[in-house]
């Protein structure tokens, strides 16, 4: 990666070495089962109880709270179909935002097809949540209210504690999908006063297809995945002891580092917009300008499309993305952007740079350096941009 400029966090970050030299026992000598008595069976399962307690304690919950799963797509369809089924006595009315991951929405959108209802919420032109609609929503079926605690694309934080009184008061269960905070701004189940939460450990250092699921004691979810009796028979299937052993020693290091690391890449960030924004006109910062992640810059540019400033500042060797990953490949605009009220074409005109711990302000300079050229050039090629 060395002279690469990444700037793609919140797809995925690189994984640490300190969590690779973890993982390694595990990926060649002991990899015995989880499951198994003999020793090295019994020094991996040790090592998952191990991972078990260092996720627990990032998120202020029990070690008991704490089921591995294979990244944060599997504990949001966790939450919205296990929290649904368990409850369908009550009622399958789910509240939920405009702007949750595909991960919430399609579970969502299957459950509506299968006779639930639901309410997706509106956000506002920076992407928060309005807490009185939140609260007319709710009704006497209402079994599930699951909102993101910071959006992947726009990084704009909800106010997750003040969601997290109201549910608890009208006893509904809130999921709320961490998998842009946990290991980057504090996350603690008790402040934010949610029945779940999901995590990925490829989100903070760690590698990718292992995640968390936290299920508060006593909060009624049916089991995920059925077959033998793992994860205190909640989630079946041989553990993923490498991935969830790096998973624990991630979230030791983010535990350690996060609070000097947002500082530095605050700092950055806050870099990075008054740099575009004192250079290029004509642009819109999306998402909440001080509820919001301190690794995300997302901006729109007037008369131009993300696809083709991502290929030109990839020629620069810097990686950046529009819209979410997930998306880009297909020509719909984000749901996301589109959510705020932009237009077709300033949804299109996007671009996301989420910042990391091995960013430095030299290569924020770069960036700031080739961005105005890439922007002048696509412009005045641009039928859509006039001066
Ligand atoms: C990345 C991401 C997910 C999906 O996590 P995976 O581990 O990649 O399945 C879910 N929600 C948000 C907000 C994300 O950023």
């Amino acid at each position: 990666m060395s002279d690469i400029i990444y700037l793609d966090h919140a797809a995925t970050t690189p994984i640490d070495k300190e969590v690779l030299d973890a993982m390694m026992p595990f990926l060649t000598d002991q990899f015995g089962s989880a499951s198994t008595l003999y020793s090295i069976g019994r020094k991996a399962s040790e090592a998952v109880e191990e991972a078990r307690e260092r996720v627990a304690a990032l998120i202020g919950a029990h070690s008991d709270e704490v089921f591995f799963t294979s990244g944060g797509t599997e504990s949001d369809s966790w939450a919205v179909n296990g929290v649904v089924s368990a409850k369908a006595k009550k009622g399958s009315h789910v509240i939920t935002s405009k702007i949750e991951h595909h991960a919430i929405l399609e579970p969502v959108h299957l459950l509506e097809k299968q006779g639930g209802t639901a309410t997706i919420l509106e956000v506002d032109s920076d992407g928060l949540v309005n807490i009185d609609e939140l609260k007319d929503a709710i009704t006497d079926q209402t079994v599930l209210v699951t909102i993101m605690h910071a959006n992947n694309e726009i990084g704009t934080i909800q106010p997750v504690g003040q969601i997290g009184r109201i549910t608890r008061e009208r006893r509904i269960h809130f999921h709320t999908d961490t998998v842009q905070t946990v290991g980057h701004i504090p996350v603690d189940v008790n402040v934010i006063g949610c029945d779940s939460l999901a995590l990925s450990a490829h989100k903070l250092y760690g590698p990718k297809g292992v995640g968390a699921m936290y299920i508060r004691k006593g909060a009624r979810i049916d089991r995920f995945m059925r077959g033998g009796g793992q994860e205190n028979n909640r989630r079946a299937g041989t553990h993923n002891v490498a991935g969830i052993v790096g998973l624990g020693k991630a979230a030791e290091l983010a535990q350690v580092r996060m609070a000097e690391e947002s500082v530095a890449t605050t700092k950055l960030r806050d870099m990075l917009i008054a740099g575009i924004e004192s250079r290029i006109k004509d642009i819109r910062l999306n998402g909440d300008r001080v509820n919001r992640l301190p690794n995300n810059v997302n901006f729109s540019f007037d008369g131009i499309e993300g696809e083709s400033m991502i290929l030109l500042m990839d020629m620069n060797g810097i990686c950046v993305s529009s819209g979410s990953a997930c998306t880009s490949g297909s020509l719909d605009p984000s749901h996301v952007l589109m959510a705020l009220g932009l237009k077709h074409e300033q949804a299109h005109g996007s671009l996301r740079m989420t910042l990391g711990n091995d960013n430095t302000p030299e290569q924020i300079e770069k960036v700031l350096d080739t961005l105005p050229g890439i922007v002048e050039r696509l412009r005045e090629m641009s039928p859509l941009y006039n001066q």
